[in-house]
């Protein structure tokens, strides 16, 4: 990949994480960009430094408030296993983030692409990374005709990674992959003709660049109704909130409470089972409130939302960690889900 590191000296990309460079710097950059974008990333990157600026100010704060940082950047376990990975280095490795890729990948949320990332990086050392864009570009450069993503050839892809990378400039070596992809080796029409690897990419040479990487068909994403209670308490000003169980989707994350759709049930029924079941209350499920769609990793929601009124029994959190009665004001400052927010949002003004 000789012109590699030519192309990459003029045109590196200006990013906030790369002004100052350490393993802490790299660590939080590079979780934040899984399956995040660049310019998303970007605001929530400064802002966490300004609050978190290292690993010990991370260790010592409080998960809500980690989670709130996080709020609208999805995939909440990450920031779970940045706050739990943060409290092993104070504990075991005295506040030094380690640079060996080993001891890295034992860190909660630390995998083979974000140890390599970090160990080269962050820590200048000659470790390999292989992500989406790296990954993309290999399958082309030697027109592999294997679906990525099998062990098999996440073997070799990890092999040429090695082989390929650049001794004295590890860190730069990875990063200039990382841009070529997401500049000029795009996932449709990659721009071969500004390529410093053109010369010698394979699948450029055997025309089969439209083909490369070879993917597994994905399964469709299935769709669920889902339904959630809005229940004020007696003034009419709090609403009832349940935290989620720390483990899972959303994990730590305050919600209106509610739950899936079942083959024959109306979305009322749906909303007073649920709650019966979660909570140990009656309600009555009255007007809708509205409706909120979004799209997880590995499925659909379509949200029904209901005012809702209390009838008897005292909430009890059978399913959830705590609950809460809540005023909108006070919502603000709660760790919540994008659609949760929304709804909070709505009830803003209309409570
Ligand atoms: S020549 Fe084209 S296909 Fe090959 S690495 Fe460069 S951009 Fe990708």
């Amino acid at each position: 990949m000789k012109n590699l590191l030519d192309w990459f000296d003029q045109n590196r990309r200006d990013l906030p994480w790369r002004r100052s460079r350490s393993p802490y710097s790299t660590w939080i950059s590079e979780i934040m960009l899984q399956q995040t974008r660049v310019e998303t990333v970007k605001p929530y990157y400064e802002r966490w430094m300004e609050r978190f600026p290292d690993v010990q100010t991370l260790a010592a704060a409080d998960e809500q408030e980690v989670l709130k940082l996080w709020e609208g950047l999805g995939y909440y376990s990450r920031a779970r296993s940045i706050h739990k990975a943060a409290r092993v280095i104070v504990s075991e490795y005295g506040g030094e983030i380690p640079s060996d890729p080993a001891q890295l990948r034992k860190l909660p949320g630390i995998g083979d692409y974000t140890a390599g990332a970090i160990a080269s990086i962050g820590c200048g050392l000659p470790a390999a990374a292989l992500d989406g864009n790296i990954r993309r570009i290999l399958a082309r450069y030697y027109d592999i005709a294997d679906p990525v993503r099998t062990p098999q050839t996440e073997k070799l892809l990890w092999k040429l990674a090695e082989e390929n990378l650049n001794q004295k400039r590890p860190g730069d070596h990875n990063e200039a992959l990382m841009d070529l992809g997401s500049a000029i080796c795009l996932p449709e029409n990659p721009q071969c003709l500004l390529c410093p690897l053109r010369e010698d990419c394979l699948s450029r040479q055997h025309g089969t660049t439209a083909e490369r990487p070879v993917m597994i068909k994905a399964e469709p994403i299935p769709h669920y109704i889902v339904t959630a209670a809005l229940i004020p308490d007696k003034s009419g000003e709090r609403f009832l909130l349940t935290k989620r169980p720390a483990k899972g989707l959303l994990g730590g994350m305050w919600e209106f409470p509610g739950g899936k759709q079942e083959a024959g049930e109306t979305l009322e029924e749906c909303i007073c089972r649920e709650i019966r079941e979660e909570l140990d209350i009656a309600i009555h499920a009255g007007e809708q409130f509205g409706v909120y769609k979004h799209a997880y990793t590995h499925f659909k929601v379509t949200l029904h939302a209901f005012r809702c009124e209390h009838i008897s029994g005292d909430p009890k959190p059978l399913a959830a960690d705590e609950l809460g009665w809540f005023t909108t004001e006070e919502m603000q400052a709660l760790p919540m889900g994008k659609i949760d927010r929304m709804i909070a949002q709505n009830l803003t003004g209309l409570s």
